[in-house]
């Protein structure tokens, strides 16, 4: 990543996308602290005491349109370009395949899958100023088919998660799918996008209970906000290298 590196990191007032903001401002990017509530974004800078000396909060609720603008608009007028997107913001949804309702998961895929799509539109322009821009898609193993339908184990309660997982099954078919377009544009070939797996990490969407740190869940995330640029594009991965699909 270049020195002065301008990151903009989603739902990062709080748990892996917090961390991912302190680790990519210590590595001397300035990085935008995403949150829906400005206060909780303000307050979760401070936390972070000197290691938040690089990062500014900003409002952003990835599922309110006019939220999205503003950001970009100020973006724009602040910094001209946009080097690294990290869509992190995510819900998860608790509820047996016979509890899951419609309007359930119209409510996940909102934050999920259509939020990204959402920033991703609106930051395009200002990724393409970019001499280096890099996308990383917040996903999970959970998302796999390929361990799925081998029933290999992955870790958690699987008999409550089938929206979430599908959320976010689409989101890395949008990370394929925006791959293939990005490759066939002469101005956006040199953008990279991934999904990334923060593993099983106790942040407040399980209830703290999982044995990785938001440390360790945001060490895949960082590094492929930060791939050099022979690094890959269109792919899934963890810390230890590629994941099935
Ligand atoms: P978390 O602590 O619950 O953080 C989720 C963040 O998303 C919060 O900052 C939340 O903001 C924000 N958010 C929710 N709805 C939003 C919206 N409409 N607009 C903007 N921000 C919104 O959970 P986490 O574990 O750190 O999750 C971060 C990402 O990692 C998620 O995409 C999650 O699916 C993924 N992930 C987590 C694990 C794990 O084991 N924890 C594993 C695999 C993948 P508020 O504070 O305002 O609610």
């Amino acid at each position: 990543m270049r020195p002065g590196a301008v990151a903009l990191v989603t739902g990062a007032n709080r748990g892996i996308g917090l961390e991912t903001a302190r680790q990519l401002a210590l590595r001397g990017a300035v990085v935008l602290l995403g949150s829906r509530d400005p206060g909780r974004g303000a307050d979760a800078v401070r936390s972070l005491g000197a290691d938040g000396a690089g990062i500014r909060p900003v409002a952003l609720d990835v599922t309110d349109p006019d939220s999205v603008t503003a950001l970009a608009k100020r973006l724009d007028r602040d910094h001209g370009r946009l080097d690294v997107l990290v869509n992190n913001a995510g819900v998860f949804l608790g509820a047996t395949a016979a509890d899951t309702t419609a309007e359930l998961t119209r409510d996940l895929l909102a934050v999920n899958v259509v939020g990204p799509v959402a920033v991703i539109h609106a930051l395009l322009p200002l990724l393409r100023r970019s001499p280096a821009p890099r996308i990383v898609n917040v996903s999970s193993t959970t998302a796999s088919f390929g361990l799925t339908c081998a029933g290999a184990d992955l870790p958690g309660d699987a008999s409550v998660r089938m929206a979430y997982t599908a959320s976010k099954a689409a989101l890395n078919m949008l990370t394929v799918q925006y791959d293939l377009a990005f490759r066939r544009d002469p101005e956006l070939a040199h953008l990279k996008i991934n999904s990334a797996s923060p593993g099983w990490t106790a942040t407040a969407m399980n209830g703290f209970r999982a044995p990785r740190t938001a440390a360790e869940g945001a060490r895949s995330v960082v590094d492929l906000a930060t791939l050099p640029d022979d690094g890959p594009s269109g792919g899934f991965f963890d810390e230890h290298g590629a994941l099935a699909w």
